[in-house]
């Protein structure tokens, strides 16, 4: 049995058994009792009066139709019905107290890597001890387990993440670390230096020369000074290595990352995460891993000072930031926690930003006055956010004022130790300075080192959502391309479903349809019927969840959305507008050869937006669109006859066609409609539009309706099949769109 989801049956059975004193198996899941119960253990679970359960026992109970196993920390009779209060090692919030009816048993053994362990062995019995007798230490105890393991996992992750981010900046790293370690070494020889002037001074030190020890500080001071000037330099090449290094594996991963991935939620809170972090964490944790050499170089050249003066007083000085460091690992797994609590949050603010700020929304944001509507919800979200996120703070706040406040205890501690020695005459005055301003130092030497450390850890737990989004196997959804194609034969498609992950309809249902080379297929149907779902799938953007797209012959998935889409020329009903110039716009579409910039005008003719480029003030070399300067603004009908010429500058095998007339006149439809007939001649076409009369020439006609091909034919032969192909023909003519 485990504590998996349990019904009413399994429970009797259970409680039945155990009342006839047979045991029972449970195996453990999660950090659950630790230490005494770990991950895996299969703990022996026998009967138990509820009554008789001690603080510090293991009790299964029943809760939600699950098994939990529990150490008890309290037992209350409330209402006269005895109520028993738990913990989970690794729970955060105390649980709901559980009733006597609820419990199932105690766990007095259990079992290990096969063998069979007791609670009687000194660790059990002292782990028991800690929670009967001092609750608390042993919820602290498990703390600082914790803690150690999150600090070992960080470092571990770091030592796979790192590399990637210091990738073809390896060399720049290394002279950032020796900058690093002079940094932290030359202001502690110039205290060395200061030390030794002072105790010439004073007399107490004669067997120095004073002008070679004045070079030598004034040469200590410029050399730290030049060093400050390298390392401002030396960080800014190295930063902007990383950063182009990051950009490129962010903008490589994306280009392969499969459609699907933008219309799952968890999946966009992913790259949200990973797009955002990317411009500055690497730089962060770059930053954090110089200072940690920086400082792990102070700190020891500061061990060797302290030696020298009184080697006990470094405990006081490590004491002293000891809290502030536990405190920083801990908030950095809560403000992890919060971002990724956050995420859809965030997202959804930006969406309300881009609504309240973009080009896209202007038009209507100002005709409906709803800028209230969005400007409401902005701030709703906005100040969730905010306020969630000053609530950490403040406890950060607290928990860092009384840290603090620690340390300078300690320090003051020490200062009255070294007093005490100087006022016996135990210290000399050079080397009371040199303590006084090394304490100092060193207090913030190691708090930067604490400081660079649990930097990295809180860095690292974003660059671990960062490389699994780069480099995760897991979101590699396509299988490696093994075929190719040309489409000489044609194209198949046999019994296919298909679902879109995010939703639980079938948005194709059992789609049969042979497609010649060269033949054209028209789909049509109403909105919904699944016509451009069909074809992404022909586009290889998804994959079939059962059934088969064949491209001559060859499976589609053996093909892969690279090898599919090199035999594409496709114009999507969502087309794109690229705000580069307009010559550019068509040779996007086909990149893999040279610029053919006759093709490109010819392919501009057909589309029939030749004239309208060759008239802009600087012809095809003109700025498209209004976010640059120089730009000039199209209509959206010249812009879908833009991304015409694109797809014919292409020149595929195979050409797909999503409503690309939807935002052209009437004249100008027609027009293209009868030019890509005339292009498509000989090539494999599927073409939708809701404008019937323009597709009647194809070869074939489909109708879909709810995901189903309902007819298929002629137009003539199904005009006289008078089914639902007449009916939407129609009403197409009745609507006058003819
Ligand atoms: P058509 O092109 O015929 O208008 P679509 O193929 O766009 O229809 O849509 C078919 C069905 O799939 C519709 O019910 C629509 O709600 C659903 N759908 C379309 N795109 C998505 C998507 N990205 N995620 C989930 N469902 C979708």
């Amino acid at each position: 049995m485990n504590n998996q989801e349990l019904n009413e049956n399994m429970y009797d059975v259970a409680v039945e058994l155990l009342s006839k004193n047979h045991s029972l198996n449970y195996r453990t899941k999660g950090m659950s009792m630790y230490p005494t119960l770990r991950p895996g253990d299969k703990a022996i679970v026998e009967k138990c009066e509820a009554g008789k359960c001690k603080r510090g026992d293991i009790v299964v109970f029943r809760q939600d139709n699950k098994l939990i196993c529990h150490r008890i920390i309290k037992s209350d009779f409330r209402w006269g019905e005895l109520s028993i209060l738990t913990k989970g090692d690794n729970c955060r919030k105390a649980d709901k107290p559980f009733t006597s009816d609820s419990l199932l048993g105690i766990v007095r053994v259990f079992e290990r890597d096969g063998k069979q362990r007791s609670f009687d062995d000194n660790r059990h019995r002292i782990s028991k001890f800690i929670y009967q007798n001092l609750p608390k230490s042993g919820l602290i105890y498990n703390r600082m387990h914790q803690l150690a393991s999150r600090v070992f996992s960080s470092v571990t992750s770091l030592k796979r993440n790192f590399p990637m981010v210091i990738q073809n900046s390896e060399k720049l790293f290394w002279i950032n670390a020796i900058i690093s370690v002079l940094q932290g070494i030359f202001p502690f020889i110039t205290l060395i230096l200061i030390k030794f002037l002072i105790d010439v001074l004073t007399k107490q030190n004669e067997s120095l020369n004073i002008w070679l020890l004045l070079t030598a500080t004034a040469a200590s001071y410029i050399f730290t000074a030049i060093l400050n000037e390298l390392k401002t330099y030396y960080f800014e090449k190295i930063s902007q290595s990383v950063s182009k290094n990051i950009y490129q594996k962010l903008h490589q991963r994306h280009g392969t990352l499969p459609l699907s991935h933008y219309e799952n939620p968890e999946q966009q809170d992913k790259i949200h995460r990973a797009v955002q972090e990317a411009s500055y964490r690497p730089l962060k944790i770059v930053n954090a891993v110089l200072n940690g050499i920086k400082s792990v170089s102070s700190s020891a050249i500061l061990l060797f000072l302290f030696v020298f003066i009184r080697w006990y007083l470094i405990f006081i000085l490590i004491a002293a930031v000891l809290p502030g460091m536990i405190s920083r690992i801990y908030f950095s797994q809560k403000n992890y926690r919060l971002k990724k609590d956050q995420s859809q949050r965030e997202r959804e603010m930006y969406y309300y930003n881009r609504i309240l700020t973009g080009i896209p929304f202007a038009k209507e944001l100002k005709l409906f006055s709803f800028m209230h509507y969005f400007l409401n919800r902005f701030r709703k979200v906005q100040n969730r956010l905010f306020e969630e996120r000053l609530g950490l703070r403040r406890l950060e706040m607290r928990f860092g004022i009384a840290s603090q406040i620690f340390a300078v205890i300690l320090i003051f501690v020490s200062l009255a130790v070294v007093a005490f020695l100087s006022l016996n005459g135990m210290l000399s005055i050079g080397t009371l300075v040199m303590f006084f301003f090394a304490f100092q130092r060193g207090y913030s030497v190691l708090n930067e080192f604490f400081r660079a450390f649990t930097q990295i850890a809180e860095d690292n737990i974003f660059l671990q959502d960062f490389s699994e989004f780069i480099e995760n196997e897991k979101f590699e959804k396509n299988i490696q391309p093994t075929e190719s194609f040309i489409l000489t034969k044609g194209i198949s498609i046999r019994n296919l479903n298909f679902s879109y992950v995010n939703s639980t309809r079938e948005a194709l249902h059992n789609i049969n349809l042979e497609i010649p080379a060269g033949q054209s297929v028209a789909l049509v149907g109403a909105n919904g019927s699944g016509k451009t779902t069909l074809i992404k799938l022909l586009c290889g953007f998804y994959q079939a969840g059962s059934g088969q797209i064949l491209f001559d012959n060859k499976n589609a998935n053996d093909i892969g959305q690279e090898g599919i889409c090199r035999n594409i020329s496709a114009v999507f009903q969502d087309f794109a507008l690229y705000n580069i110039p307009a010559i550019e716009n068509l040779y996007l579409g086909d990149f893999s050869k040279e610029f053919n910039e006759e093709k490109a005008r010819e392919a501009a003719k057909t589309a029939g937006v030749d004239e309208v480029l060759s008239n802009l003030a600087q012809g095809y070399k003109t700025m498209l669109g209004n976010l640059f300067k120089g730009g000039e603004e199209l209509s959206v009908g010249q812009w879908q006859k833009i991304a015409i010429a694109r797809a014919i500058y292409r020149d595929a095998p195979l050409l797909l066609f999503d409503e690309p007339s939807s935002a052209l006149d009437a004249t100008s439809e027609q027009e293209i409609l009868a030019k890509l007939r005339e292009f498509s001649r000989g090539k494999t076409t599927i073409i939708i539009s809701h404008r019937l009369s323009s597709v009647q020439w194809a070869d074939k006609i489909c109708v879909l309706d709810k995901g189903t091909i309902v007819e298929e034919g002629t137009h003539e032969q199904l005009i006289e099949q008078r089914g639902k192909y007449y009916q939407l023909y129609s009403a197409s003519k009745s609507n006058g769109s003819k």
